[in-house]
């Protein structure tokens, strides 16, 4: 295939001559923008300064933003192609409303009154709870804030939460029993400060590619990466710990037990701002490394070599993703995290955090603004001080504001499958590819009376259960800001208008209020974003999310400004941590060191279904592809689910690479999958991306959850493979089951060894 063919560009000649683009460069003459428009990337939470480029009023290019600090010109492959997300052939364009089982057209007004009419009527008849309201991380923050009062103010139900809970709540949930508040307290600067960086559970070169480009910009850092897999960010790193599933909690609890035991704590740094030192060293006191090389499957070596390493640097960095959130004993093991950080006191200095890389790139503005998991300005809804607060500055009454946070989404699920909730409104989310167990999701969304999904694209898996389907505006077409990982909040700003009749979140939002006759209460005067903005900034002013110092312009002009920035601080470029002063946002000032116990995952292989499963993500595309489908390059990459095992596996089932595969657990199969067989994943263990509806991970994956953040278990499903049952010609082993038992066999002790970093060996294992 010829590059040009691969970029997705027309191979006719006739259609193409290039020229030079004073910015861009040499590119096709249709490409060359008339103007670019600067804004931010809508896909993760690494944040990049870009620019869209226009032409006739459409978006015909990306280029990165030389000048944004974060990724300084750079841009990986889903930014570099963003502007084709928007000119999609499904994009959304009318309200349509479901009538005799199929949608037609109806005009805004309509969509609004049905939608309003039909909340009403449901409450009226089932209460207020009855209402439901899953939304994103893709929206503006705007648009959150403004939601979160439309939902709990407004609709007057509590039952609001978002697809974060699906990627961060364990993070979020982690640093409130940590710190006393959500909020990732170091930077993307860190990286470069550390001397020591330890990721576990992040393949950043895959999820967070700019943030793996900041990595190597720090070699002399010792780099350590604690996956089960040999992902792509383990072969760069110095040393990888290949641990056994679901053994990240008993490795953090080891290395503190070495920690303490061998006298590496900063003491002073324990006795000053910590509570609760006696009881974590009693609790991790059976974390021998004899009992944690049992637990994880790593040498004794390794895992006092790693704490050693970790405990003696002078800065050092530890950053998470899904690998540790999506468990249920996520929140705990991110206290484990924190715990280690402050008895190190690597925490509040240049290089030295705990920190949560998020994943959306708005997940962060949810957490915020977002009035779901705590009140706007991370006040909490059982502390009776901020619920005054936050009424005094509303001007309403206290009694509005609840007093206890409402349904988590799995349990708004719960509650729409035994029918407590009968009206449910997803915003820009699409749970049929992204929630898991999908059998029991279906039935959920089936038993709804009402179901309104407002979304960018129509038809989308989810968009097909609607009863009303409402189309809106997406990256690119409106405005607004985001935060990122590090806390920095971005200008997003419009570069052209929405298709058709699809219409801005915000003028969504304003005109369900309207419909609810509502709006005059809780959006008094408002008619754009920075409306919103300019009451959250009064909103979060004095909290340690303080943007009270913001104003857009000067958003733009530093390519960002990070939080906490009161107003009357200069906009220096100054690099913000929090927690410098080691004063934490709980009662007595200081971190609680919580003892966490490890347990094993909840779902163990057995004879029947042999294998661990793990879900994730690769490079090339974005949560459920309803963007990335539609980008013709990203397409071409990787258009098609496969599951990856290791040879030994393959050879016990007597399967060849690219035989097409089912993966079966006790809840579904996923059919027809392409095999890889690679070492990059430990006999016994599969891997396969979560992207694909045609071959969704979410069949086989299971309803287990962590009982304190409500975050799925994504990953350790017991599965076995089959031959496809749709083309099952290279399958020559015969039953999955009779080769169970050997197979088990067979892993017990087995680890993959440790490949130096850059090596021949790691890159060819790295090759799919
Ligand atoms: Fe966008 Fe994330 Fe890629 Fe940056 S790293 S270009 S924010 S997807």
């Amino acid at each position: 295939m010829t590059l040009k063919r691969l970029l997705g560009l027309d191979t006719r000649a006739d259609r193409y001559s290039y020229a030079s683009d004073p910015v861009a460069g040499y590119v096709s003459a249709q490409k060359i923008p008339d103007k670019w428009v600067a804004t931010t990337c809508g896909y993760c939470s690494v944040g990049c300064g870009m620019f869209i480029g226009v032409k006739n009023g459409r978006a015909v290019s990306v280029r990165g933003n030389p000048d944004h600090p974060v990724n300084r010109g750079m841009l990986c492959p889903k930014g570099l192609s963003e502007h084709h997300t928007i000119a999609a052939d499904n994009r959304a364009r009318y309200p349509l409303l479901r009538r005799n089982g199929a949608f037609g057209r109806v005009s805004w007004d309509e969509a609004l009154t049905t939608m309003a009419a039909k909340f009403r009527e449901t409450q009226e008849r089932y209460g207020p709870k009855s209402v439901g309201v899953i939304s994103t991380g893709q929206l503006v923050t705007e648009e959150f804030y403004a939601l979160g009062k439309l939902v709990q103010l407004g609709i007057g139900t509590p039952n609001l939460d978002g697809n974060t809970t699906l990627c961060m709540a364990t993070a979020v949930a982690g640093y409130k029993r940590s710190f006393g508040s959500d909020g990732p307290p170091g930077a993307y600067e860190d990286l470069e400060n550390a001397d020591v960086i330890l990721l576990i559970g992040a393949n950043v070169a895959e999820n967070h590619p700019i943030l793996c480009w900041r990595l190597r910009a720090n070699p002399s850092a010792t780099v350590i990466v604690v996956d089960p897999r040999v992902t792509k960010t383990a072969m760069l790193a110095d040393l990888h710990l290949p641990l056994k599933p679901r053994a990240d909690l008993a490795l953090i609890n080891g290395f503190i037990h070495f920690v303490i035991e061998n006298d590496l704590v900063d003491h002073e740094y324990v006795a000053r701002h910590t509570s609760g030192f006696e009881e974590l060293r009693e609790s991790v006191r059976t974390y021998t490394p004899e009992r944690v090389s049992e637990i994880t499957g790593l040498s004794v070596e390794l895992i006092c070599r790693t704490a050693w390493t970790y405990a003696r640097a002078r800065a050092g960095f530890i950053g998470w993703t899904m690998g540790v959130n999506h468990s249920t004993k996520g929140t705990e093991t991110v206290n484990a995290i924190n715990n280690l950080a402050l008895i190190t006191g690597n925490i509040g200095r240049a290089g030295a955090a705990p920190f949560s890389i998020t994943g959306q790139c708005n997940a962060m503005g949810t957490r915020e603004a977002g009035f779901a998991s705590s009140l706007p300005g991370y006040r909490k809804f059982e502390n009776p001080d901020d619920r005054r607060e936050l009424a005094h500055l509303w001007s309403i009454s206290e009694e509005r504001i609840p007093t206890a946070r409402g349904l988590a989404y799995p349990d708004i699920i719960e509650a729409a499958l035994d029918r407590r909730i009968r009206a449910l409104w997803i915003i820009a989310t699409n749970p049929v590819v992204s929630f898991p167990n999908y059998g029991s999701l279906r039935q959920a969304l089936e038993s709804l009376d009402f179901l309104v999904v407002q979304d960018g694209y129509h038809p989308t898996p989810t968009s097909e259960y609607a009863h009303l389907m409402l189309p809106a505006a997406m990256w690119g077409e409106k405005e607004g800001t985001y935060t990122n990982s590090e806390r920095r909040v971005s200008k997003v700003n419009r570069a052209v208008p929405p298709p058709d009749e699809a219409r801005s979140d915000f003028d969504i939002f304003l005109g369900v209020a309207d419909a609810l006759g509502v709006r005059d209460d809780i959006f008094p005067g408002w008619s754009k974003p920075a409306d919103a903005f300019e009451e959250w900034k009064r909103i979060s002013a004095g909290r340690l999310c303080d943007y009270s110092g913001m104003t857009y312009k000067a958003i733009e002009q530093n390519g960002g400004l990070q939080w906490p920035l009161p107003a009357g601080k200069v906009h220096d470029g100054e690099v913000r941590r929090l927690y410098t002063d080691g004063k934490f946002q709980t009662d007595d000032g200081r971190a609680r060191l919580l003892p966490s116990a490890w347990e094993p995952f909840p779902e163990q292989p057995n004879e029947e279904f042999p294998f661990v499963l793990n879900t994730g993500r690769t490079v090339e595309h974005w949560h459920t592809r309803t963007k990335t489908s539609k980008v013709p390059i990203l397409e071409r990459l990787s258009p098609s689910a496969w599951v990856e095992m290791n040879p030994a596996d393959a050879r016990a089932l007597r399967l060849k690479p690219q035989a097409r595969v089912d993966i079966v657990s006790r809840r579904g199969r996923v059919q027809s999958v392409e095999l890889r067989v690679t070492e990059t994943v430990a006999a016994g263990q599969l891997f396969v991306p979560f992207h694909y509806f045609e071959a969704n991970a979410n069949q086989v994956t299971q309803s287990a959850f962590d009982p304190i953040s409500r975050e799925p278990n994504y990953k350790q499903s017991a599965v076995r493979i089959e031959p496809s049952s749709t083309e099952g010609r290279l399958w020559s082993g015969g039953s999955a089951i009779r080769n169970s038992l050997s197979l088990i066999r067979s892993w017990r002790g087995s680890t993959i060894p440790i490949l130096p970093r850059g090596s021949s060996e790691s890159r060819a294992r790295g090759a799919r």
